[in-house]
């Protein structure tokens, strides 16, 4: 299936590795230019080549912080106009409410609500304007199924939907979509730190306890990145402009409802 956006531009953020680059990879494979973004300047760039060589795409990578405004600015410098936009930043600390502070607090909600909102507000006008605009929360699963050691996760990221489906309403009639991806356990370098993390808390080896847990999921498995940026590339499509303000979750069944 062609997804017709060929030649449109994207803005990935988080993207040299774990989710946000396999979302950036399968936007590449469409044939739309990539403006990535990471803190680590020798790591974005690593992806960037790697993910030209692999795609031919066009790549830009930007090393920048996006939970701050200097890191925004610079970002917005290299794409001020993307057609696609696909907001992540890296994940709170888990750990026991009891211990976190104001600024703990704070932080999870820059980082994973107000920071999404500030991309959204500086590029949705022009994706408004060129009646094109493909929008794509990375979330989390904590935000529909809380998980307890996520509490900053679970309380932030339930900000930043209540915000997202307001607006989706708004912008679909001008073919601009905002839609939240809501990953379970996805195998990357995050997942590893949060179940060690839990492994510990349960007094249980890391390895074994990841074993348990991958065997729990009703799929027997945890999720393959690759899945993630297929559904990110889909909901980015010319295609799915009937599809917006909705949370798809994509957790292997985990999260049991029957609908
Ligand atoms: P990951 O493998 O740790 O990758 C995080 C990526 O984000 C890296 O490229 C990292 O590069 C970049 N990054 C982090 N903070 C950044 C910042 N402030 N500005 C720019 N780039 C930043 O994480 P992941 O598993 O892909 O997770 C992505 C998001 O999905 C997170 O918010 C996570 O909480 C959420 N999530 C993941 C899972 C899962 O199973 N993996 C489940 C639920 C939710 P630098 O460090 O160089 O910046």
């Amino acid at each position: 299936m062609d997804l017709g956006i060929k030649g449109r531009a994207a803005l990935v953020c988080a993207a040299s590795k774990g989710l946000g680059r396999a979302c950036a990879v399968s936007l590449a494979r469409e044939g739309v230019r990539l403006t990535i973004v990471a803190r680590t300047a020798g790591e974005i760039e690593r992806a960037g080549r790697e993910i030209a060589a692999d795609t031919g795409a066009t790549v830009t990578p930007i090393a920048a912080d996006v939970t701050t405004a200097e890191g925004r600015s610079k970002v917005l410098a290299a794409c001020p106009d993307p057609d696609i936009l696909v907001t992540n930043a890296g994940g709170p600390p888990p750990g026991d409410f009891r211990n976190w502070t104001e600024a703990d607090w704070l932080k999870a909600i820059n980082a994973n609500m107000l920071t999404p909102i500030a991309l959204v507000k500086a590029t949705v006008d022009g994706m408004i304007a060129r009646a094109f605009g493909r929008i794509v929360n990375i979330t989390s699963a904590a935000v529909k199924s809380p998980i307890p050691v996520l509490g900053l996760s679970n309380g932030a990221r339930a900000g930043l939907t209540g915000f997202m489906a307001g607006l989706a309403r708004e912008t679909v009639r001008h073919n601009v979509t905002i839609n939240n991806l809501l990953p379970g356990p996805f195998e990357t370098d995050r997942l590893l730190r949060v179940m060690g993390v839990e492994a510990e808390k349960a007094g249980k080896g890391a390895a074994g306890y990841r074993r348990e847990q991958a065997a729990l999921n009703p799929a027997g498995r945890f999720g393959r990145p690759a899945e993630f940026g297929d559904a990110c590339a889909y909901l980015c499509s010319a295609q799915a402009g009937f599809i917006t303000g909705q949370n798809l979750m994509l957790d292997g069944g985990a999260f049991r409802s029957t609908f």
